[in-house]
């Protein structure tokens, strides 16, 4: 359907050239971007009111009710939370119901890691209560430390130290001569998404996974441990899933809601799933199995904080690992809270977090779910003062994210027909923090989260939360180049969205705006996943007001604009920053390539190996290709000039102050809605279907990071040039789309200015 749609806009795009609008007015100070001066006025007015009615002391009640017990998906008091929170959005005035599917989650049956040689050790895999933190005594319902979605099994092998575990780290165990074939590998967490780990090392043989927390990243290293300080404790666990990035959401019904009666997959069908047994330890446990290694020494960069010398094997430590899971499936409860609009009931403004956790997750989810009920709270209020917004506004609270964004994938999918046609932006939060404002998402919005985080103060600094996180960038920044363009960009750049959390069905597979906001950078600890994360750890709710206050304003604000204010000048910038980004890929390979081949020629890697400690050299490699991007500069061109052409436009409107009619507002926001919608390719990616977006996509070896342009992209990391090469026509195509979609508003624009 898109495809036609946009082939007639193309031609329309060639042959009706837009006269560029260069001369604007300059804007009547205190107008929103997108409101005229008059609905500004009122817009600012409310927000005023909003502003002052979040009360702290609530997001501290409603912390201390939905943390009391563990809530993971399926047990009792997950749903017992979704039906508070249910109960909650109907007494703020809300139009709220519970949407249920059906998901396989698998949850541990028996869970047994022994070391069998050169001496005995079993695991313990238990997080001891502390007597001083009244909900690590739960242990009834809560779940025990596992990696969900851990193919069953039952493996006995000689143990490997992979360092992190990731496809750099085996090709430096190439060079040292060691091979992880039939053996358990030990990862330590970091640097990169979990679920990365068990599938390298799968791809290299492996047939068992171990994943430590090392207190270098998470633990003593970093500060006093739980309970005298906040760092995770010596017997602390990480849980986590480690679905494969295939697609995320059910296992058993890609692409399609997991309602009761959908067609399901069995589960060996299933792609998502790991390929060898994979379970998290404490680095209590780890370290009689880390000090049992022997072999060469571990490079410099692969020791972690243990009082022990690290070391790669394998062996002679050899260990047992059996881990096997009830398969069942289980219910989500995703509440679903409505708002109608007055004047644009059809165009749909969605917030969302998850309500699910690990154990008792204050700090993941809850700190971030608190903050949105309280929005919802002053949103109600304003509504039942008679403000009435003009799109319809939607809450969720998504259960079953923690396990691989199940609820918000599942009702994505369903929906995914309406959604397309009437969602206007998708805001995400997460865990809260203390410390600087961060937003990332999908760069049509860029502009209009910078301008509401202009208006947020920051509660601890005489400051706005913009200013602060301004200033805080200029401090990190490594080269004078950077500081030169954060001190002369208007916008603080947004990074770029992974699938770290629930907007990843919005922007990847549905192509709808979104935004994940939050705070951090100033915690004083971490219990991740952990049955530590509780309410008497999670102490801190200064943030939560800041982030209930952004959140809101932001809904507000898209939900009221006369024009929806996505803004593509700075998306066009970004866009332009990914195809170079390509370039210069590929120049460093060529690169790193011929210098590696000209060393292997003059016998660097001869010389370099000490014969009692060899190296095995690098492969010899062939060069890659050179590649054309021309297409894909075309296509950046394309945007960069119908941007120019419709924010000139839109400047235009915006000092003139003029109303359009709602006619044409209908007309001009559908047009909008529908231009990131001209990012999606219905084939997906080459070799993930699931992920539509050709400019948003998460890495298939990154998990949460995200992969720009990722059809291209992937295949050059992975040094397969040919493919990366063919996919560049396709991305190009999508590019001119993108395109035609802005010069399409831009018409419609021009239209409604001259009635
Ligand atoms: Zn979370």
């Amino acid at each position: 359907m898109f495809r036609s749609f946009f082939s007639v806009v193309l031609i329309l795009a060639v042959t009706q050239p837009i006269q560029s609008q260069q001369t604007s007015a300059p804007v009547p100070p205190n107008t929103l971007a997108g409101f005229t001066p008059q609905s500004s006025q009122a817009e600012r007015e409310w927000e005023q009111k909003f502003n002052d009615g979040i009360v702290v002391n609530n997001l501290r009640a409603s912390m201390q009710r939905l943390s009391a017990r563990p809530h993971h998906v399926g047990s009792p008091y997950d749903k017992d939370n979704a039906q508070w929170i249910l109960s909650k959005f109907q007494e703020w005035g809300w139009d709220a119901h519970i949407e249920t599917f059906q998901v396989l989650f698998p949850t541990p049956k028996e869970r047994i890691v022994e070391m069998l040689e050169p001496t005995q050790y079993r695991a313990k895999l238990q997080e001891p209560v502390i007597a001083a933190d009244p909900t690590t005594n739960q242990t009834a319902e809560q779940l025990p430390a596992y990696n969900a979605y851990s193919i069953d099994g039952d493996v006995t092998a000689p143990l490997v130290y992979v360092n992190y575990g990731n496809r750099e780290d085996y090709e430096q165990l190439d060079r040292l001569g060691v091979s992880v074939k039939g053996a358990i590998v030990i990862a330590r967490y970091g640097e990169g998404w979990r679920g990365i780990k068990p599938k390298v090392a799968a791809e290299h043989g492996a047939i068992g996974c171990l994943i430590y927390s090392d207190p270098k990243e998470d633990g003593f290293f970093n500060g006093k441990d739980f309970p005298d300080g906040g760092w995770r404790p010596k017997q602390g666990v990480q849980r986590g899933s480690v679905m494969d990035t295939e697609h995320p959401g059910d296992p058993l019904t890609p692409g399609v809601g997991a309602t009761a009666d959908a067609k399901r997959l069995t589960i060996k069908e299933a792609k998502t799933i790991t390929k060898i047994p994979v379970l998290p330890i404490s680095y209590s446990d780890a370290q009689p199995l880390l000090s049992a290694i022997a072999g060469p020494v571990a490079p410099e960069t692969w020791r972690g904080a243990l009082p022990i010398t690290y070391r790669i094997g394998p062996g002679p430590a050899k260990v047992h690992l059996k881990v096997a899971a009830n398969w069942d499936l289980k219910t989500l409860y995703d509440v679903i809270a409505t708002l109608p609009g007055s004047d644009f009931p059809d165009q749909w403004v969605l917030r969302g977090n998850h309500h699910d956790a690990w154990v008792n997750g204050a700090d993941d989810p809850i700190s971030g779910m608190v903050a949105v009920l309280e929005e919802a709270r002053g949103l109600g209020q304003l509504h039942k003062q008679g403000w009435r917004p003009k799109r319809t506004i939607t809450y969720c609270a998504w259960d079953g994210e923690e396990p691989g964004l199940l609820g918000s994938v599942e009702w994505v999918e369903t929906h995914i027909a309406d959604l397309q046609q009437h969602a206007v932006a998708y805001i995400n939060s997460d865990s809260n923090e203390r410390g600087f404002f961060h937003a990332s998402g999908s760069h049509d919005l860029e502009k209009f989260i910078n301008d509401v985080a202009r208006d947020v103060r920051d509660p601890e600094k005489n400051m706005s939360i913009w200013e602060r996180d301004h200033l805080v960038r200029l401090f990190k920044a490594k080269t004078a180049d950077e500081r030169a363009e954060i001190r002369k960009r208007t916008e603080s750049r947004i990074k770029a969205l992974g699938d770290g959390s629930d907007y990843t069905a919005f922007l990847d597979h549905a192509g709808i705006p979104a935004l994940n906001i939050g705070f951090d950078g100033e915690e004083d600890g971490d219990q991740y996943h952990s049955i530590y994360d509780d309410f008497y750890w999670y102490t801190r709710f200064t943030y939560g007001k800041a982030l209930a206050q952004t959140g809101g304003i932001a809904i507000m604000r898209l939900a009221n604009a006369d024009i929806i204010p996505f803004e593509y000048n700075g998306e066009a910038d970004t866009i332009a920053t990914y195809v170079s980004n390509l370039e210069k890929i590929l120049q460093d390979k060529q690169d790193q390539i011929a210098e590696q081949n000209l060393e292997l020629k003059e016998g660097v890697f001869n010389a370099i190996s000490d014969p009692r400690k060899p190296l095995v050299p690098p492969p010899a490699e062939t060069a890659p290709l050179f590649m054309n991007f021309s297409a894909l500069k075309n296509g950046v061109e394309q945007i960069k000039s119908r941007a120019q052409k419709y924010e000139a436009l839109f400047d235009k409107w915006q000092a003139s102050g003029r109303p359009l009619t709602p006619e044409s507002l209908k007309l001009l926001n559908a047009d909008l809605i529908n231009i990131q919608r001209a990012s999606l390719n219905d084939k997906g990616l080459p070799e993930r279907p699931w992920f539509k977006n050709q400019i948003y996509a998460p890495g298939a070896y990154t998990g949460y990071g995200a992969k720009p342009i990722a059809a291209v992209r992937e295949y050059m990391e992975e040094k397969k040039w040919p493919q990366a090469d063919a996919q560049v026509p396709m991305v190009a195509g999508v590019m001119q789309q993108i395109a035609a979609a802005i010069q399409k508003a831009t018409e419609d624009l021009q239209r409604g200015m001259e009635q």
